[in-house]
C-alpha cells in the first residue's frame, strides 16, 4: 500500500485497524505531505512498534528520477520511475507568473491522437493519486524550487482516470497537505464527454481545457478517434452545460498542422463555431513526432491564424514555446528510453 495514495480518512481508517489513536494519522499526513518524508523511519513521532508494524505493509511511494533534461529556458523534464518498473514524464516550467508543473495522469494513453507520441504504445495502466501527486513532490525536491501551478497535460487522458483525478485534486488542495487552490490547476482533455459531465458536477474551481484542434468533424475525427463517439456538437453542448455549472470559461487548444488544419478558412470555420461563447483559444504549433509524419505551420501562417480569430472577437494566443531545445512533445523522453531498452 502506497501511503501517498491514501486521504486522511483512509489513514484513519488505517490507524483504527491498528488499534492507534485517530490522531496519529494526522501526524503520518503531516510527515507526507508537509515535511516531504519518503520513509517511514523519517516519522520519528510514531512509536518504533507502529513505525515497524506499517513498514511490513506499507511504503511512501517516492519516484525516482530516471533521465532529466534541462533546457536554456528553466524548463526541467523529468522521466520518472514508478514502484513497477513503469515511467511517466513530469515537465517543470519557469514563466513571468511563476513554476507549474505539467503532470502525466496514465502510463500512456488509449485515445490514439494520430499526432500524439504518448499514445503510440497504448495504455499502459491509470495512475494512482499519490503517484500523481509524487510527481509534484519529485519535481519540487529535484529542482529546489515551489510549484505554484499545475496542468494535468502529461502523458495519459485525465478523464479516462477520473476517480483517481479526483482523489488525487483532494490530495492536492488539502489544506493539512500541499494545500494547493485548484483555481491553479488546469485540467485538459481530448474530448471525454461523459467524463466532462461528471467533472461539472464536482463544481471544482479548475481551467477546463479541450483539445478542439479541428473546427469541423471530418478534420477532428481524422486526427483524434474520439471525434467518432463524441462528435464536435456534442463536445461543445458539454462544455456549455459544464461553463454553465461552474461559472468557469473553458480554455480551447488548437495545435496547427501544416496543410491540415491551419489555413484562413479553418480559421474561419473556428471563429464561426466558437463565436458569442467568451473562451479562450490556445494556439500550440504542433511538436514533430517522429512516428506522425505531420509538421508545423510556420510562423508567418500561425501569427495570419490568431490574427484572424482575434479580429472575429475570439480571445487567441500562440503558446509561448519552452523547452524548445529539449523533446518538447508529451511521450517523446519515455519513447526514447523505451526504445534504447528495446522495448518499443
Ligand atoms: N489527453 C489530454 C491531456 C494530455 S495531452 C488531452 O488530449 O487534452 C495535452 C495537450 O497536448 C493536448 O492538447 C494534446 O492534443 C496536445 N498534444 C499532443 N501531442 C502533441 C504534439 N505532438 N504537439 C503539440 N501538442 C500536442
Amino acid at each position: 500500500m502506497n501511503l501517498l495514495d491514501l486521504d486522511k480518512s483512509g489513514l484513519e481508517s488505517l490507524m483504527a485497524e491498528l488499534g492507534q489513536p485517530g490522531y496519529r494519522a494526522g501526524q503520518i499526513f503531516d510527515w507526507l505531505h508537509k515535511k516531504r518524508a519518503t520513509s517511514l523511519d523519517e516519522m520519528t513521532n510514531l512509536p518504533a512498534a507502529l513505525r515497524q508494524k506499517l513498514a511490513g505493509m506499507a511504503h511512501v511511494g517516492k519516484l525516482e528520477v530516471l533521465r532529466h533534461q534541462q533546457a536554456g529556458d528553466g524548463t526541467v523534464k523529468l522521466l520518472l520511475e514508478l514502484k513497477d518498473g513503469e515511467t511517466v514524464e513530469t515537465v517543470f516550467m519557469v514563466h513571468r507568473h511563476g513554476n507549474s508543473l505539467c503532470i502525466s495522469t496514465q502510463v500512456g494513453c488509449r485515445m490514439g491522437c494520430a499526432f500524439c507520441a504518448s499514445t503510440l504504445s497504448g495504455l499502459a495502466r491509470n495512475l494512482t493519486p499519490g503517484e500523481m501527486l509524487a510527481q509534484v513532490y519529485a519535481a519540487e525536491a529535484f529542482t529546489g524550487k515551489p510549484v505554484q501551478s499545475i496542468v494535468l497535460m502529461g502523458m495519459g487522458e485525465p478523464l479516462d482516470n477520473l476517480d483517481n483525478v479526483l482523489a488525487f485534486l483532494r490530495l492536492l488542495s488539502h489544506p493539512d497537505g500541499f494545500g494547493m487552490s485548484l483555481r491553479h490547476v488546469s485540467l485538459s482533455t481530448c474530448g471525454v464527454v461523459p467524463g466532462i459531465r461528471e467533472l461539472a458536477r464536482h463544481k471544482l474551481g479548475l481551467t477546463l481545457s479541450v483539445s478542439l484542434h479541428a473546427a469541423d468533424d471530418e478534420t477532428r475525427g481524422a486526427l483524434m478517434p474520439i471525434n467518432r463517439k463524441y462528435p464536435i456538437a456534442e463536445l461543445l453542448a458539454a462544455c456549455d452545460d459544464y461553463f454553465e455549472a461552474t461559472g468557469r470559461r473553458i480554455s480551447y487548444e488548437y495545435a496547427l498542422i501544416a496543410g491540415v488544419n491551419d489555413d484562413a478558412a479553418h480559421a474561419h470555420a473556428l471563429c464561426r463555431l466558437l463565436g458569442g461563447r467568451g473562451c479562450h483559444v490556445n494556439l500550440i504549433p504542433i511538436n514533430r513526432v517522429e512516428e506522425g509524419g505531420f509538421s508545423r505551420s510556420d510562423r508567418v501562417r500561425i501569427q495570419q491564424f490568431c490574427a484572424i480569430l482575434n479580429k472575429n472577437q475570439l480571445t487567441a494566443t500562440v503558446r509561448r514555446e519552452l523547452g524548445g531545445d529539449i523533446d518538447a512533445a508529451c511521450g517523446q523522453l519515455r519513447r526514447r528510453s523505451r526504445r534504447e531498452q528495446g522495448r518499443d
